[in-house]
């Protein structure tokens, strides 16, 4: 198990699978204002400084977006420190620390029981009711899959 999905199911244990239910419980106030150009999400403050730690979410998310932008900011807060700017593209997605609270997302949002369960019925579902299912974007569907099938790419734990 990496470190990623060990702190991921952490977080579960104690808060659940709601990212929002996550952040009001460990007291992460979520904001949702406009962001500057491409940006839908941003986490401020590290474990390291104290109070005035937050989630600011761009307007007029789809649910679904919302909830992987949270899960991604609470991957940020659960496993890095200091302020990250996110970006609507996946620019940034060869960043080790951006794939790290991405895969998070993926192991908060996506539970690993239920997936391997629907995805071994005769008719199983396809990637897009998977996502619909779950409320998550196509990506995150097809990462938690990709997590689940072993494959963590370049993936190492920090130490
Ligand atoms: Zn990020």
């Amino acid at each position: 198990m990496t470190y990623v999905e060990r702190a991921a199911k952490s977080v579960v244990t104690r808060y659940g699978r709601d990212p929002w239910a996550v952040a009001d419980a460990i007291g992460l106030a979520v904001y949702e204002m406009p962001l500057p150009g491409k940006y839908r999400e941003l986490y401020i403050g590290g474990k390291r400084q104290g109070g005035g730690r937050a989630i600011v979410l761009a307007p007029n998310l789809t649910a679904a977006d919302a909830r992987a932008l949270l899960a991604h900011g609470l991957g940020h807060h659960f496993l890095h420190t200091g302020n990250r700017l996110h970006p609507g593209a996946r620019r940034v997605g060869f960043i080790r620390s951006e794939r790290q609270a991405d895969d998070f997302a993926a192991y908060l949002l996506v539970p690993p029981l239920e997936l391997t369960r629907r995805l071994s019925e005769i008719d199983a579902p396809d990637a897009y009711e998977l996502a619909d299912h779950f409320t998550v974007p196509l990506e995150v569907v097809a990462r938690r899959v990709s997590l689940l099938a072993g494959d963590t790419g370049s993936l190492t734990p920090i130490t």
